[in-house]
């Protein structure tokens, strides 16, 4: 068994849809990124990298890369969970959070936990997806941006451990590791 965390913050800005989770959810604003800047579905990828020891959402899909611009983070998703797997894990539940002042996101989080389950081929009930409001405090209080926090549990896959890159095996991945070369989105 192995646990992993992430965390992101995107601003919030004119003229950008706002996705997440992978749902676009009405509003005004949406964030900013070279992607769909889908804060949730990026914090969820690098807890599973970080479980993994793979590396960060960064080194794996650079934002100064092309083939990444408006890309929608849930195909930055799909790959991460082959890579994920390639190295001989399998998700067994993850647990998120969005802190966001606005919008309210009750109605839409079942949606998301949904979408986020079919994308790593789990249960819903594998996936908590929960929004708190930071009250008025800081930053994200003042509705300049929304951050999400994300905690997974992988455990081995039967036969999988042989296909883990060496790196991962000494569970001292470096970058510059074939662990951390970006792939292409499938
Ligand atoms: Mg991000």
């Amino acid at each position: 068994m192995r646990v992993g965390i992430g965390y992101d913050i995107h601003p919030l800005t004119d003229g950008r849809p706002l996705v997440l989770g992978g749902v676009v959810v009405p509003y005004p604003r949406g964030l900013r990124g070279h992607s769909d800047a889908d804060v949730l579905t990026h914090a969820l990828i690098d807890a599973m990298l970080g479980a993994a020891a793979l590396g960060t959402i960064g080194g794996h899909f650079p934002d100064g890369d092309p083939r990444f611009a408006g890309v929608s983070s849930l195909v930055l998703l799909d790959e991460t969970r082959r890579l994920v797997e390639d190295a001989g894990y399998r998700v067994v539940n993850v647990d998120t959070v969005i802190i966001a002042q606005e919008p309210r996101l009750q109605a839409h989080l079942g949606p998301m936990a949904r979408t986020l389950a079919g994308r790593l081929g789990l249960d819903a009930g594998c996936v908590g997806v929960k929004a708190t409001s930071p009250e008025g405090l800081g930053a994200l209080g003042r509705v300049e941006g929304i951050a999400a926090q994300a905690v997974v549990l992988l455990e081995d896959r039967p036969g999988g451990i042989s296909r883990r890159p060496a790196a991962v095996r000494g569970a001292r991945a470096t970058p510059g590791t074939r662990a951390h070369r970006p792939g292409p989105p499938r």
